[in-house]
C-alpha cells in the first residue's frame, strides 16, 4: 500500500519531502500547536499549515533549563526541537492556549527560537455566546496579522475553497474510521494514527488525493483477523505509533480513539452556508470539546461513548503525558462512568519519550487478560 508507506513516512518525521518542494517553490509555512487553530485560513492565504509535533526528539536537555521537568515532556520536546533548529522551515507560529505547558513554550520560543512571524491566538475555556463572540474577533485578527505579515489577500472566495477542501479530508477519514470499526479492520491504530499525523504535515490537497485512492485499496482488503480485543485510546497528545505498537504487539487491535492526533482533529464540518470566515470559527470553537474546555463534561463524556459504542470496543485504554491535568482530571472521570457502564478500562501515565517499555507492557498485558475473562 504505497498511499500508506507515504503517509508512515511523513508522520514519522519533521521536514517531509513536501515541506522541501514547498519551501523549493518559495512558499511559506506557519506552524500551529492545537486543534483549535483555524487551518482553513492559513490555507486561504496560500500557505501551509503545519501541526506541531515532538517526533525525532530524543532528548530535551536544551529545552530543560528554560522549562522545569514538572511541565509536560511533549511541550519540552516541541521547546528542545525549536532551539535545535528542528523547525527552521518555518515561517510563522500560531500558538493557542490550548493549556498552561503550551502556553510557555509560545513565551520560550518568542525569546529563544526567534521567528518571523507568530501569533498567539487565545481560546476561551468554556463554550457561550460571549465566548464566541471573542474566539470570532481573535480569528479575524488572526487572518488580519496573515494578511499583513505575509502581504497577501485572503478572500471569502478562496476561505470557501479551504473550507471544501479540508471538509473532503475530513470526509475521507470519516471513511477510514468506519472501516476501522469493521469486524476486521483493514489497517491498524498505529496505521491510522500516522494517517492523521501525516494530514497536518504536508499540503491537504495531495492528502486528499493518496487517501481517495488508497480508501480504495482498503475497501476491498481481506482486514486483520488475528487480534485478541478491540480497544479504543483516549487522552493527550500522541502524535507518534509507538504506544499503539506496545498495545498492538501484545494482541489489541486499537479500532477508534478520542486524540486530539484523531477524531477530536477531524471530526466536524464547517458549514458551507453564510459568511465563510463565521462558519470557521464557529466550527472550530463548538468542535468536540477538548478536555481543556470546562463545563462540557457531558458532551465529553458522550463523544467517548458514542465512539466506543459504534466501534464495538471490548475496553478502553486512557492514557495522558505526566503533569497533563486537563487529561488528568477528564480521564478519571469518564473511566469510573465506563466501568459503571461494564466498559473496562485502564489508565496510563507516561512520558512523551517512552522509556520504561516493560512497566505499559505488563499493565496492558494484564488488561487484556481482563478483558478475555483471564
Ligand atoms: S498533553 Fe496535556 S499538558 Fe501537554 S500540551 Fe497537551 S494538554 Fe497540555
Amino acid at each position: 500500500m504505497e498511499g500508506l508507506n507515504n503517509f508512515i513516512e511523513v508522520s514519522s518525521t519533521l521536514r517531509n519531502s513536501y515541506v522541501d518542494d514547498w519551501k523549493k517553490q518559495g512558499k511559506k509555512i506557519i506552524g500551529y500547536t492545537c486543534t483549535y487553530a483555524p487551518e482553513e485560513i492559513i490555507h486561504a492565504a496560500g500557505i501551509l499549515p503545519y501541526r506541531i509535533r515532538g517526533v525525532t526528539c530524543t532528548g530535551t536537555s536544551n529545552a530543560d533549563i528554560y522549562m522545569g521537568r514538572f511541565n509536560c515532556s511533549f511541550c519540552r520536546a516541541v521547546l528542545e526541537l525549536g532551539i535545535t533548529g528542528a523547525y527552521d522551515f518555518l515561517d510563522g507560529f500560531c500558538y493557542l492556549n490550548g493549556c498552561d505547558h503550551i502556553r510557555r513554550v509560545y513565551d520560550n520560543w518568542v525569546k529563544i527560537v526567534k521567528i518571523p512571524f507568530h501569533h498567539f491566538l487565545p481560546v476561551p475555556h468554556v463554550l457561550t455566546e460571549d465566548g464566541f463572540r471573542f474566539y470570532m474577533e481573535q480569528v479575524e485578527g488572526f487572518k488580519k496579522h496573515v494578511e499583513t505579515h505575509f502581504g497577501v489577500k485572503i478572500t471569502d472566495e478562496k476561505l470557501r475553497e479551504s473550507i471544501r477542501v479540508y471538509n473532503e479530508s475530513r470526509e475521507l477519514l470519516e471513511k477510514l474510521y468506519d472501516l476501522r470499526a469493521r469486524e476486521n479492520p483493514p489497517i491498524t491504530g498505529a496505521q491510522s494514527l500516522s494517517i492523521v499525523a501525516a494530514s497536518s504535515a504536508m499540503p491537504r490537497e495531495d492528502f486528499n488525493t493518496i487517501l481517495t485512492s488508497l480508501l480504495k485499496e482498503l475497501e476491498n482488503s481481506e482486514g486483520i483477523r488475528n487480534y485478541d480485543a478491540r480497544l479504543m485510546i483516549v487522552g493527550s497528545e500522541l502524535d507518534q505509533p509507538s504506544l499503539i505498537e506496545i498495545i498492538e504487539g501484545l494482541g489489541g487491535l486499537v479500532v477508534t480513539d478520542s486524540l486530539c492526533f484523531g477524531t477530536r482533529q477531524f471530526k466536524g464540518l464547517v458549514s458551507g452556508e453564510g459568511d465563510p470566515l463565521e462558519a470557521i470559527a464557529k466550527r472550530y470553537y463548538y468542535h468536540n470539546p477538548c478536555p481543556r474546555m470546562l463545563r462540557e463534561y457531558p458532551k465529553k463524556l458522550g463523544f467517548v461513548r458514542e465512539l466506543a459504542v459504534k466501534a464495538r470496543v471490548d475496553g478502553v485504554i486512557f492514557e495522558k503525558i505526566a503533569f497533563c491535568d486537563p487529561h488528568g482530571v477528564d480521564n478519571v472521570m469518564i473511566s469510573k462512568e465506563l466501568e459503571e457502564q461494564d466498559i473496562p478500562t485502564l489508565i496510563l501515565e507516561r512520558d512523551y519519550l517512552i522509556s520504561d517499555v516493560g512497566r505499559f507492557k505488563t499493565r496492558v498485558q494484564a488488561f487484556l487478560e481482563r478483558i478475555m475473562g483471564g
